[in-house]
């Protein structure tokens, strides 16, 4: 077994976690405290996964950390500022899930707009021999406001082009080289949306991001679709909206307390649910492995990390 050791952040897929056991010596996350105090003079790497907390705390206990090695593009659960302090460098795997996210998104927008999972339930049941579901809303030539324009959201404006929709976005800053149009706020944006795709990272920078104001602009046939962070939209606010009729209706992919979901959303029937399925396929995540071992593998070389933090880029 290799003197290479690693620590699990949390409980990691097995494509992760076996590959890791058979390079590396894996402590798993849960390693009890004094198993963790006799290694942790001996750990140089932290292995993560999108939703992984590494905290400063973690970080500080480990001296002979170099290197975090995020399996996803969000990290917005690292304590990147204590990792940089202690000179310890993260990695994330973007890019390579920019295909699976955008295609979950489009599946969603068409699941809330189309009631695709209703239609199922209904045949399921055995109920269309009673009768026909009430008619849905076409998406196609509808208006798309992205908020975030990053490497997803464009690969989710190529997409909904194909769907002849009118595309807007907000973001930090407004992109000369995009042909989409900017509004400078959230609400701005939502007031000109008829869907409204949440696709910025996590984290204390967009907390809440989406709230109450910005569901009223959003309008009473707006649907609201978020693929980012369960942080970025006021969860409590969403509840109130849907059930006031202040929005038409959501897909949401990510949660504010995952993996649980509050009764409410479940009870709503044009809120369509996924359990944060954005980059979920056997492919997409095979790439975000070989991305993430290959960050590591390149620390142990001593060679350029292929994809570090923009926060720990040189
Ligand atoms: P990215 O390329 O860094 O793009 C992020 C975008 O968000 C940028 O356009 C940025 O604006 C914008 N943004 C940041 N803070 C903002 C704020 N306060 N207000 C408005 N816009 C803001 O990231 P990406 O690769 O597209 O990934 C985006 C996020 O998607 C990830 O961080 C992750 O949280 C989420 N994600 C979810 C899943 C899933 O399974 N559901 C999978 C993958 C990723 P500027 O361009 O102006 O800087």
């Amino acid at each position: 077994m290799s003197t290479l050791e690693v620590l699990a952040a949390s409980k990691l897929a097995p494509m992760y976690a076996t590959p890791l056991a058979a390079r590396y010596t894996l402590y798993p996350h849960d390693l009890d405290a004094a198993a963790l105090a006799e290694a942790a003079p001996r750990i140089r790497a932290i292995a993560a996964s999108g939703e992984s907390k590494v905290s400063a705390a973690l970080i500080n206990s480990l001296p002979a950390l170099e290197l975090i090695s995020v399996m996803g593009v969000g990290y917005d659960g690292i304590d990147v500022a204590a990792a940089k302090a202690r000179g310890v460098v993260v990695t994330h795997t973007p890019d390579v899930l920019n295909d699976e996210v955008a295609d979950t998104t489009l599946g969603l927008m068409l699941c809330v707009a189309r009631q695709l999972p209703a239609a199922d339930r209904h045949v399921r049941a055995g109920l269309w021999p009673q009768g026909p579901l009430p008619l849905s809303r076409k998406m196609s030539g509808a208006r798309l406001g992205l908020v975030g324009m990053g490497r997803i959201a464009k690969a989710i404006a190529r997409r909904a082009q194909a769907f002849d929709m009118a595309i807007a976005y907000t973001a930090r800053s407004a992109k000369a080289d995009l042909p989409y149009t900017y509004y400078d706020s959230p609400a701005k944006l939502a007031a000109q949306s008829d869907f409204l795709v949440v696709i910025t990272p996590g984290g204390a920078g967009t907390r809440k991001l989406i709230d109450a104001e910005v569901l009223r602009a959003l309008g009473p046939n707006g649907i609201l679709v978020n693929v980012a962070r369960g942080s970025v939209v006021d969860e409590a606010a969403l509840i109130a909206a849907l059930q006031a009729g202040t929005i038409a209706g959501a897909a949401l992919d990510v949660f504010e307390n995952e993996p649980h979901v509050p009764q409410a959303l479940i009870d709503m029937p044009n809120v369509v649910l996924a359990p944060h399925i954005g980059s979920a396929t056997v492919q997409t995540r095979q790439a975000m492995v070989d991305l993430a071992l290959g960050n590591l593998a390149a620390q142990f070389a001593g060679q350029p990390l292929l994809s570090p933090v923009p926060e720990c880029r040189a």
